[in-house]
């Protein structure tokens, strides 16, 4: 077993163990802990990929060209720092290999919280956050062909009993979204996140309710009631704040917007759909001066039938 090897599977035991004790002062050791046991569990994955590189090499953080003496540069490792885990993820993919199907977005977010905020149940977000990444670290596992049960030992039992809680709160939470009646297809509900402590198991306060515009939403780890505009632009994010995460990496606008009629967060524009999930106004037309199609972004309450460069000239000429 390499020295990095034996560290990932020491660093998740002492994790589980300490959040075993279930005693709030020792979370924040376990919560750290256990997620550099994750981290050198990836970054064992990229070493094993390529056997004969030197591992720094592979998970150095930071290279800068030298000069090699021969007209020519090498690249060395500039300071200790080592990737991240969002590094991490694009290295798997220069390595062909395959990254887990896991919101580290949400992993990090949990991890900082219990880092910098004094939760009310520290133990209960590290709970979620081991639930959160178990698929993940079976994945890595699996990428080394070792197996976790074996290694991890007795701690691998009380990582399967948090999975599991955490998995029946979680269909116990989606169950209660079934009733609502959408106009559009909402989907990805197990994306919601709790504004006071970022949990993700959070259920419609009224189970029986099927009005989209009564929803109200009840977080299941602190107790949080959002009333119904928190709780409508906490859907809307839900669903479509991964497609405005990719689209704002492609340099798009995003599909949630600021919707001119009702002013929350809540109108959504992709392309397909350009409406409002909270008071259902759509501003979408086409141009009466040029017929160009009008979105969102185009929209200007002013000039409600016209394109926004055609509302621009209009104006223009109005002022000359
Ligand atoms: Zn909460
Ligand atoms: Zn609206
Ligand atoms: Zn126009």
């Amino acid at each position: 077993m390499s020295e990095l090897f034996s560290n990932a599977v020491t660093s998740i035991r002492l994790g589980i163990e300490d959040f075993e004790t279930d005693d709030s002062d020792r979370m924040l050791s376990a919560a750290r802990n256990y997620y550099a046991g994750l981290l050198l569990l990836a970054k064992e994955c990229l070493i094993r990929a390529a056997p004969e590189a030197e591992p720094s090499q592979i998970i150095g953080a930071r290279f800068k060209p030298i000069p090699n003496g021969d007209g020519g540069v090498e690249h060395v490792i500039e300071g200790y720092t080592t990737v991240d885990l969002s590094q991490l993820r694009s290295r798997f993919k220069d390595f062909g290999l395959t990254w887990p199907k896991t919101d580290i977005k949400k992993l990090q977010s949990y991890r900082n919280d219990l880092e910098h905020y004094h939760l009310k149940e520290p133990s209960s977000a590290l709970s979620e956050a081991i639930a959160s990444s178990f698929s993940m670290m079976v994945e890595f596992f699996g990428i080394l062909g070792e197996n976790p049960q074996e290694l991890l030992d007795e701690v691998w039992e009380t990582i399967l009993e948090q999975k599991a809680a955490f998995d029946k709160i979680q269909a116990d939470c989606l169950a209660s979204w079934e009733a609502v009646q959408w106009k559009e297809s909402v989907e990805r509900l197990d994306l919601l996140a709790c504004p006071e402590c970022g949990s993700s198991l959070v259920a419609q306060l009224d189970r029986e309710n099927t009005e989209h515009h009564e929803i109200m939403c009840k977080c299941f780890r602190c107790g949080n009631e959002s009333n119904h505009e928190k709780s409508i632009e906490m859907v809307v994010e839900a669903c479509f704040e991964v497609d405005a995460y990719l689209m704002a990496k492609e340099g798009m606008n995003s599909p949630i917007n600021t919707c001119p009629s009702c002013g929350l967060d809540t109108y959504v524009e992709t392309g397909d759909i350009s409406f409002c999930y909270n008071c259902e106004e759509s501003v979408s037309g086409t141009c009466a001066r040029c017929g160009n199609g009008i979105d969102i972004h185009e929209y200007s309450p002013d000039h409600e039938e016209l394109c926004s460069y055609c509302a621009y000239q209009w104006e223009k000429m109005r002022d000359e």
